[in-house]
């Protein structure tokens, strides 16, 4: 069988997987306890370059922080994007605390309080209205700070990115303004003291075919260029959103990323830059930059029979990784890659069941895994870590210690 694609990224040496280049007891000797997170510098470098050889030049690369808010990780990737996307306060904090200017720092997502509005303001940072009850807060903000709030409308679009892991554009949606109410809107900004940058259109999630990203992308500039038409003042800002996936799975074929780099190629010199000149034309990506980066590393605590059937029982689980449960917005749980750590590389020998340390059903890692020999001690590597894990997971379900997080 060939190694999954995610798995054979990383190194190895003498029996051990390695996160930047070093083996993973070692770093759990060195973040003190197990479970942790290792985030693989040379990895997400990587992926930056062959972003940057798939994508045009000139298309802003802009990162969307929540995917992973580690500031280890954010500082390390300012030097490599152009842009950061933040989606709460305090993740715009820890863009702002890097090299990236405040005006290549957007702050999009849905029910922004006044509290959070006046910072974005204050910082300078384009913020993405996902309502004109917000564009109208925005104002008055604006005039009581003295400052001009620089604005794009986030468009909910009149389609769907199908195939998509999570759709967040198309039908009624808590994101964005209508696209059949972006005209009102665009004539009433007119009126007001915001500084109207452009448009940002985001369909979908976690999409591995690259024909229906394709698609979708034709649709947000269509969708984009009509829309245009209504703005009082030149476009200066397009986000074509996202929805690059990584293959989770090993039924998950990874997405031909020249495809669709080809197609942003041309949607960008033949349609985009005629059109509106003077455009920062953007697409953000938040797992595809950091999903396949990350591993979770968790410790063999007990190993049993029951019935016929072994498990593995560790200290980490799903209060740490809950995407590696399944519980994590998936329709069928399906095993992440998951690996012995301390002894990789070596024959699988056994089919066994890997479980958290949590008193619920639900703490599944790994169900029916073929593994080589493994022993209470032993290192079990969990892969696609990078992304959505130890922020998007129930941290205090059971009240556990936490995880430590490391970038190597
Ligand atoms: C979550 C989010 C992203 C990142 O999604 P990924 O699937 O991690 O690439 C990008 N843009 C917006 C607006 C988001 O909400």
């Amino acid at each position: 069988m060939t190694e999954h694609p995610t798995v054979a990224a990383f190194g190895r040496s003498e029996g051990k997987l390695t996160v930047g280049g070093v083996p993973v007891d070692r770093l759990a000797d060195r973040a003190g306890s197990t479970p942790y997170f290792a985030y693989d510098r040379q990895l997400l470098t990587d992926r930056i370059a062959q972003l940057r050889a798939a994508l045009p030049e000139g298309l802003n690369l802009s990162y969307a922080v929540k995917a992973n808010p580690m500031p280890a990780v954010v500082q390390h990737l300012s030097g490599l994007v152009d842009s950061f996307d933040v989606a709460s306060s305090a993740e715009m904090l820890v863009a702002l605390d890097t090299t990236v200017p405040a005006n290549r720092i957007s702050f999009a997502g849905p029910g922004k309080t006044d509290t959070e509005l006046r910072q974005a303001v204050a910082a300078g940072v384009t913020i993405e209205m996902e309502s004109e009850n917000e564009a109208d807060r925005l104002v008055r903000i604006g005039e009581l700070l003295g400052v001009r709030p620089r604005v794009a409308v986030r468009v909910n679009p009149d389609f769907a990115l199908k195939g998509s892991g999570m759709r967040m554009g198309g039908g009624p949606q808590q994101f964005g303004v209508d696209a059949e109410r972006v005209p009102a809107l665009l004539k009433r900004l007119g009126d007001t003291d915001l500084e109207f940058l452009g448009f940002h259109v985001f369909a979908g999630s976690q999409n591995l075919r690259a024909e229906s990203l394709i698609d979708a992308q034709r649709h947000t500039v269509d969708l984009v260029l009509r829309l245009a038409e209504d703005a009082a003042t030149p476009v200066r800002y397009v986000n074509l959103g996202g929805g690059f996936g990584i293959p989770y799975t090993d039924k998950d074929q990874p997405l031909d990323l020249a495809a669709v780099g080809d197609n942003l190629s041309e949607l960008l010199t033949g349609r985009l830059r005629p059109a509106l000149p003077e455009a920062r034309v953007v697409v953000e990506l938040g797992r595809y930059i950091v999903g396949e980066s990350g591993v979770y590393v968790t410790r063999v605590v007990d190993r049993k029979e029951s019935r016929g059937k072994t498990f593995l029982v560790v200290d980490g689980g799903l209060h740490h990784q809950l995407a590696a449960s399944g519980n994590f917005g998936q329709v069928i749980r399906r095993n992440y890659p998951l690996a012995v750590g301390t002894g990789f590389g070596a024959e699988p020998v056994e089919t066994v069941s890997v479980v958290g340390s949590l008193c619920t059903p639900l703490d599944l890692l790994g169900d029916n895994v073929t593994l080589p020999r493994a022993d209470v001690g032993d290192l079990i590597v969990i892969f696609q870590a990078g992304a959505y894990g130890l922020t998007a997971s129930p941290t205090a379900f059971l009240s556990h210690p936490a995880a430590a997080e490391m970038l190597v």
